[in-house]
């Protein structure tokens, strides 16, 4: 398997939500490692994959939020490295500011060079703090938003859909319009993280062709979403091809990791991956194993594959590291 990209992330910056859908799990804990030391260990680690491996893309990113007196210096390191989190910024789980401080913030940000912030709504007003776990989130949301687009910040809002919010989605929509967003994302909740508590909220077909237009509209064209039962009678499992290693940072794997050369430790992901791969039964067999012919409920056919992938590694009890577990390293294959 060809690799096309390496990154690093560091889960170090706590986060003032807590999301009942949290790619993450987070759960009040960072589990990342020093600001400062995970900013050492990548600066090196890519100087020397420069060397080792120029032709392969680098990425890095700090979690669980941008809730940091760093950012300033995350977002320059960023750019110094070509990350596109120097331009990019997700802003979930910021602490609370009014509008004064949202544009002070946001000021700032356009002035050190982000393009493009995003945040994801859940739902209306109500609706969504319960979600986030905290009053107020929905409203500082929307100041973030005013605040962005007066700096001339592009807007991206994400909308993930689910049964419990499907009905909320038209009239949140309308609310977000007033503050004219210029890009949304809609999407089906994939299986992460805690996204594996939502699987019964996964909308099924009929519900999601019961979608309003302006609803639909915002699902993009490029990701296809399908009933298991429709990917089933469909039957094509492309192979992946290539994948993005990530590498996740914690105070267990910090210092072994700063003994290493660099190629080593891209070999390290890799013989994870490997393993992984390895371990787990292709597409054809994970179906004929967990496939429900007449399900209904709608996929991405990544995310149907996850599902199988998991509840595979739960089952056979092998010792293999769940390498689309996003709170450690982790893998994504194409
Ligand atoms: S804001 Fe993001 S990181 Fe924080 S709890 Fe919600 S989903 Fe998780």
């Amino acid at each position: 398997m060809r690799t096309v990209a390496i990154g690093v992330e560091n889960l170090c910056v706590p986060c003032g939500c807590r999301c009942r859908y949290c790619l993450l799990s987070y759960d009040g804990r960072p589990v990342g490692v020093d600001y400062e030391r995970g900013k050492q260990f990548t600066e090196h680690f890519f100087g020397e994959l420069e060397r080792t491996r120029p032709e392969l893309p680098r990425f890095y990113y700090i979690g669980y939020c941008m809730e940091t007196p760093m950012l300033t210096d995350y977002i320059r390191f960023c750019q110094s490295i070509g990350s596109p989190s120097g331009e990019f910024l997700q802003l979930n789980g910021l602490a609370m500011r009014e509008e004064e401080a949202a544009d002070r913030l946001m000021e700032r940000l356009a002035a050190v060079g982000i393009k493009t912030i995003d945040t994801t709504f859940y739902g209306q007003r109500e609706y969504h703090d319960r979600f986030a776990g905290r009053q107020g989130d929905f409203d500082l949301l929307l100041r973030l938003l005013g605040s962005a687009g007066r700096a001339g910040i592009r807007r991206r809002v994400s909308l993930p859909i689910i049964r419990e919010n499907m009905a909320q989605a038209q009239a949140l929509l309308e609310t977000l319009d007033g503050y004219s967003v210029e890009e949304y994302f809609a999407f089906l909740p994939h299986c992460k993280g805690r996204g594996w508590a939502l699987n019964s909220q996964r909308l099924t077909r009929p519900e999601f062709d019961a979608l309003p237009a302006p609803v639909r509209a915002r699902f993009s064209p490029q990701v296809a979403y399908r009933s298991e039962e429709e990917w089933l009678r469909l039957g094509e499992w492309p192979r992946p091809e290539s994948r993005t290693l990530t590498l996740s940072l914690t105070p267990e794997n910090i210092g072994r990791l700063e003994q290493m050369p660099a190629e080593q430790i891209a070999a390290m992901l890799e013989d994870l991956d490997d393993r992984y791969s390895a371990a787990v039964p292709p597409p054809s067999e994970l179906a004929a194993r967990y496939e429900d012919p007449a399900g209904q409920r709608m996929y991405r056919q990544r995310d149907l594959l996850l599902e199988w992938r998991r509840r595979y590694l739960l089952d056979s009890g092998d010792d293999v590291p769940d390498l689309d577990d996003e709170r450690g390293s982790f893998s994504v294959r194409n």
